[in-house]
């Protein structure tokens, strides 16, 4: 079984971002930035297949700027094959990025694709979907768990009444949720030995795909400052602030 990962370059979680002066977007210039959090759960998942013998090759896949070189390494020292990075540095949203992972399927027959639920930039959480429905394939979205049985797997899911566990036939599309795993330390030798596997670079714009976004940023603020707290007293003070202040807030 082939699978293909998609990864994402984001902001790297532990950055606090800043609107750019005019409120167009987020200022990522000079910023340090990361695979998508959700997206090395989802290299993980592939290459614990790939150790228990389900899973022959995994490949991993960025879409965006030449920089996206950076996260795909990253895929190649947790343990994946090799990588595609499809560059173009245009703004690529959900429908684009599936519209071209669609054609990448198309180009490497993959039987799984495992994305992350969704891109922390962005958080969107659309891509995953709009492949399966691209491709028509079925598809298991935010993953906590999932085993693979020859021609089907099983996954479960986290739904607000507790877990549900859905059988698909293969080739399906998976989306990681967090307990889905934890990924491994990236070793020294890893980062090593990554530098040394294939990393192919496709040209968006060769695909013959429309690119064009369809969606248009309006604007881009930050959340209103909380108030601060204050420290109530006694305990009979904070039931009484929370009884009728809490109360008025509802
Ligand atoms: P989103 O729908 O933007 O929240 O992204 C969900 C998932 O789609 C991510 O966790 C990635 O696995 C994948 N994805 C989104 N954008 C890209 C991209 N530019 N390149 C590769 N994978 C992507």
């Amino acid at each position: 079984m082939k699978i293909l990962v998609p990864v994402k370059r984001v902001v790297d979680h532990n950055i606090k971002v800043r609107v750019k002066a005019g409120g167009s977007d987020v200022d990522v210039a000079n910023i340090k930035m990361a695979m998508n959090p959700f997206d090395e759960i989802a290299v993980e998942a592939a290459v614990r297949l790939k150790e228990s013998g389900q899973a022959e090759e995994v490949i991993a896949v960025s879409c965006g700027p030449k920089a996206c070189q950076e996260t795909l390494r990253s895929a190649l020292a947790i343990g994946a094959d090799r990588a595609v990075l499809v560059e173009s540095d245009a703004q690529l949203q959900p429908l684009t990025v599936a519209k071209i992972l669609g054609t990448l399927v198309g180009r490497e027959a993959p039987q799984l694709v495992i994305l992350g639920k969704q891109a922390i930039d962005d958080d969107c959480n659309q891509t995953g979907q709009m492949l399966a429905a691209l491709l028509d394939w079925p598809q298991a979205t935010f993953a906590s768990n999932i085993c693979v049985d020859g021609a089907s797997m099983q996954v479960t899911r986290e739904v607000d009444g507790g877990l549900e566990t859905l059988e698909l036939e293969l080739p399906a599309i998976v989306t990681t949720d967090l307990r889905l795993n934890e990924p491994r330390y990236i070793t020294l030798p890893n980062i090593m030995k990554a530098k040394k596997k294939p990393l192919e670079v496709i040209d968006a714009l060769t695909l013959g795909l429309d690119l064009a976004p369809r969606l248009q940023t309006v604007k881009v603020c930050e959340p209103p400052r909380r108030a601060p707290g204050i420290i109530v007293p006694d305990v009979a003070t904070l039931v009484g602030k929370l009884r009728d202040e809490a109360k008025a807030i509802q």
